[in-house]
């Protein structure tokens, strides 16, 4: 590949861009009923709609040709940090298309569905041996919704114990995804930061500082998102529960822990967990998605429901029946497909093999970190688990350029960047989560684009300063686009003056 040189891409047109007036995409059947005229029936709405009028080709091509411009994990490497983009096996998609799980209806009384019942106990059980809590629910539609639902789950729990009233803190740490003080100031309460000391773990001297009786919980992410192991975990669980706190974790990527350690050991009250993240049902785009949590007996009279319940002989139930449960937080059983993903996925690979996925993860992310070290080095100098968080501050010192530079020209060597600027407390930082599903070759050829480009940006700067060049648009005003959302087609004037 020679990147640089500027491709030409053709800019798609959108699909109303393509209507002509009277064409088709479908024969309707022969009616037997009286005919009506459709054109006067429905008369100014149709022009109000602006439906485009397309041949079934067209239709074709234009979507076909939309998919060619995306980029997605089934067409290349996906080095996204703190997003775990692994790949999605087809078999999951096999087993949800089945029409026994595809067609049910959300309404069907229990007693027809007992399949689905049995996947839902099911990614259960394994969640529940995975992580070593006592009950999982599924019902949360996100990660950012777990971490929601978690603290209602701890909220309800001080209320229980009358202390709800004065504990009106949580504790997140300055390395933290966004979700968390987000989760945390939604459920009404106020944040307090604890800062990351020098190895990148939590500074056990200001976590003390910042105990008292107001903390209702510690939100700790681990690995953290510096995709480091937290050395002091169980003394960081000891101390907060000493202070009458609650321990949530943020179990987003689970990938780096999953059949080889688990969380409720190391002391965490609940936990969630992205299914699709770690257990490889598709995002990105929006979803839909599962956060899944997990937690000890002591929150479990608060779950929501209904519960997905186990009964002695095997057989599941749904147990409606818990009159402190802080009640259902989605419609229905949460994401039911995605569940039956996440079941062919841990029963492909079963409790033998799952701690391949964590060796491999780890071993995939040291390998890009070793191979980047010279050009970028590790902000924490120390084996990192599933994802490697480098700087560009040494570039940056030198040559002016960003990470985002690095980022932008990436593309134009053909791959997705990494995770820009965060964690925050890292200056340049470039976030690389590998996962376990890439090959050497594929990680050699990331490795040899970023060593290149950073060469680049010694010798020929401009290149980064212009990139991409190879894409349909160069670089966008990310901050407008934001600010200034637009993502609604309008007709041109001249239909405006028509209708
Ligand atoms: C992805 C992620 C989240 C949020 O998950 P969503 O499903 O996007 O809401 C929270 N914490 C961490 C560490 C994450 O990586």
């Amino acid at each position: 590949m020679t990147p640089g040189r500027r491709k030409t891409v053709p800019v798609p047109r959108l699909i109303f861009e393509k209507s002509r007036e009277g064409r088709m995409g479908c024969n309707a059947p022969v009616a037997d009923t009286p005919e009506v005229d459709l054109k006067a029936a429905m008369g100014s709405l149709r022009a109000e709609l602006h439906l485009p009028e397309v041949g079934e080709l067209e239709v074709v091509r234009h979507f076909t040709n939309l998919s060619h411009v995306n980029y997605g994990i089934d067409t290349g490497f996906y080095p996204l940090g703190s997003c775990s983009m692994k790949y999605n096996p087809r078999v999951n998609e096999r087993t949800a298309s089945h029409p026994g799980f595809a067609r049910l209806h959300p309404m069907q009384p229990p007693a027809t569905i007992p399949g689905a019942l049995e996947i839902l106990a099911g990614v259960q059980d394994m969640l529940c041996a995975i992580t070593g809590f006592d009950h999982i629910t599924l019902q949360p539609l996100a990660g950012a919704h777990g971490e929601m639902a978690c603290l209602m789950l701890i909220k309800a729990y001080h209320d229980s114990r009358g202390e709800g009233g004065k504990r009106k803190v949580v504790l997140v740490p300055d390395s933290a995804h966004g979700t968390n003080p987000a989760s945390a100031a939604r459920c009404g309460y106020s944040v307090r930061s604890v800062p990351t000391d020098p190895d990148g773990n939590t500074d056990l001297a200001a976590l003390r500082e910042a105990l008292d009786d107001t903390v209702a919980a510690l939100m700790l992410t681990n690995p953290s998102t510096l995709g480091l192991f937290e050395a002091n975990i169980v003394e960081v669980c000891r101390m907060v529960h000493e202070a009458g706190g609650q321990v949530f974790c943020d179990g987003a990527n689970m990938n780096a822990m999953v059949g080889m350690t688990r969380p409720a050991d190391h002391g965490f009250d609940c936990m969630h967990l992205n299914l699709h993240k770690t257990f490889s049902t598709p995002h990105g785009g929006g979803g839909p998605g599962c956060g899944a949590i997990g937690l000890q007996k002591h929150l479990e009279a608060f779950v929501p429901t209904p519960v997905v319940r186990r009964r002695a002989d095997g057989s599941v139930e749904l147990d409606a029946h818990r009159p402190l449960s802080i009640g259902r937080v989605s419609a229905y059983y949460g994401q039911f497909l995605m569940e039956v993903r996440a079941y062919t996925y841990l029963r492909a690979f079963g409790r033998e093999k799952m701690a391949d996925i964590a060796r491999h993860a780890v071993l995939n992310a040291n390998y890009v970190m070793e191979r980047l070290r010279a050009v970028l080095p590790p902000a924490y100098d120390r084996p990192c688990m599933h994802e490697c968080v480098l700087t560009a501050e040494p570039i940056k010192k030198e040559t002016g350029l960003r990470a985002l530079d690095i980022s932008k020209r990436l593309i134009d060597y053909g791959f997705h960047p990494p995770t820009n600027y965060f964690p925050l407390i890292v200056h340049e930082a470039i976030m690389i989560e590998p996962t376990e599903t890439e090959t050497k070759e594929t990680l050699d050829a990331f490795c040899d684009a970023m060593i290149a480009i950073c060469a680049e940006a010694r010798s020929n700067p401009e290149l980064l300063r212009n990139a991409p060049t190879t894409q349909i648009v160069g670089r966008l005003d990310e901050t407008a686009a934001v600010k200034n959302l637009d993502v609604r087609w309008r007709p041109p004037a001249r239909h405006a003056v028509e209708a």
